[in-house]
């Protein structure tokens, strides 16, 4: 008899959360050999050089000073009004697209991410994303019977691969009335690349060609889960959001918002799922679907988070600290990546093209093999399908300039076995 106790649909392979995982193993190393002595960038959040989490100052006081009963309260299912407000002002800053907006709250941007591939997609049908991507995307299309379909996210040149995502889009869209796609961009996790305004210019095009068959539904689902650590200090990397204007109605833009890196609130668990429509009757469609769906599965989320949010983003004076501070971790970051990419080159390691964000990776083959020689080294770095991420949003200047020379030499080592 088959003792299985869970529901034939709930049956999954036994399996731990890597980096979590991977995650622990290191920090056992860590209490062992001290601190010091072992380089681990598993996982994707912020640490300041000495090894401790970074919990910005300008957000935790802010949070410290809500009053108790803000935090206690339930929130209204798609949010408070108000930090619907924030949201759209956090997300697009001056760079507000034309159309109609609307805004469900969601626990993280995971959430975002289940809301609109849940809403926005049907049981079987396939999910466009490029070949490195973060892996929960699987997960979560899986469990609800939707498939991921990838295409090559790099050309030779090392920048986005138009014609094998056209070449894909085009495969989705015969055979399917709508075609779901997801953009993790800026700072796409776990390359670091971002999709700069001509690139954006094609794949619109594309998608407005292929709209004029007027059956077809396009959905561009855009996970902006790192945007507040991209661009160059006083650049900014929203402009995009502007391409976002006018579209035709059978084009649905949805963006997954995220307080957790942009605020280093990880485990606050909020987040936003934010339409863009040319037509207001689809964008009150998404407001309503999307609600339904939150009441569904977790009612509403961190009343507290929301309160937090809008608070700085309203004020003037909270809103500059935030950045002044955010934006000293954006450039600890931009000089860790430099020193990590400069001693690659240096040494000849292939990694992919970095532009922004929390990783870097180094494309191999036998990528569990080469993380676990690295481990001898005391590296901890994390596999991937196509070869290995290393955070530099973990790891100190002197800990970058050190990693690329442990990974080239577990890489020459596995190659050679
Ligand atoms: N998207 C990407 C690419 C991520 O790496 C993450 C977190 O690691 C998220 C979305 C969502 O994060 P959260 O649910 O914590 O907001």
């Amino acid at each position: 008899m088959n003792k299985s106790m869970v529901a034939k649909h709930a049956i999954w392979t036994k399996e731990e959360d890597i980096i979590f995982n991977l995650s622990e193993r290191a920090q056992v190393d860590e209490n062992i050999f001290g601190k010091e002595n072992v380089i681990n960038s598993t996982i994707g959040v912020l640490i300041d050089d000495e090894g401790k989490l970074v919990a910005l100052e300008s957000v935790y006081d802010e949070y410290k000073n809500l009053d108790n009963t803000l935090i206690a309260s339930y929130a209204q299912i798609a949010g408070q009004k108000d930090y619907i407000e924030a949201v759209k002002k956090a997300c697009f800053k001056n760079h507000m697209p034309k159309g109609h907006i609307k805004v469900v709250a969601s626990p993280g941007g995971t959430g975002s991410i289940k809301l609109a591939i849940f809403n926005y997609t049907n049981e079987n049908e396939k999910i466009l994303v490029p070949n490195w991507h973060w892996g929960p995307y699987k997960i979560i299309s899986e469990e609800i019977n939707r498939e991921l379909i990838n295409y090559d996210l790099f050309n030779e040149k090392g920048n986005f691969n138009f014609d094998s995502f056209k070449d894909q889009f085009l495969n989705i869209s015969y055979n399917q009335e709508r075609v779901f796609t997801i953009f993790n961009t800026p700072a796409h996790n776990p390359t670091g690349y971002t999709i700069d305004d001509e690139e954006w210019d094609k794949i619109l095009d594309l998608c407005k060609k292929v709209a004029l068959e007027d059956k077809k539904k396009i959905i561009l689902f855009i996970d902006i889960a790192y945007i507040d650590f991209s661009g160059e200090d006083g650049k900014d990397t929203r402009k995009f959001f502007e391409k976002f204007s006018d579209l035709p109605e059978n084009i649905l833009i949805i963006i997954g918002f995220s307080m957790s890196k942009g605020y280093t609130a990880y485990g606050m668990r909020s987040g936003a799922c934010i339409c863009v429509s040319s037509d207001e009757e689809i964008a009150d469609e998404f407001y309503y679907s999307c609600s339904h769906s939150a009441r569904a599965n977790w009612s509403n989320c961190n009343r507290g988070a929301m309160e937090l949010l809008t608070s700085i983003i309203n004020d003037k004076e909270k809103l500059k600290k935030y950045e002044d501070e955010k934006n000293k971790y954006k450039n600890l970051l931009k000089e860790r990546a430099k020193v990590f990419v400069d001693k690659a080159k240096e040494i000849n390691l292939d990694i992919l093209p970095y532009r922004d964000g929390f990783f870097i990776s180094i494309p191999c083959e036998n990528s569990m093999k080469v993380c676990e020689k690295a481990i001898e080294s005391k590296l901890y770095t994390i596999p991937l399908k196509m070869g290995i991420r290393f955070a530099i949003c973990a790891v100190s200047k002197e800990k970058c300039e050190k990693a690329p020379k442990i990974i080239k030499e577990a890489i020459d080592f596995v190659s050679k076995k």
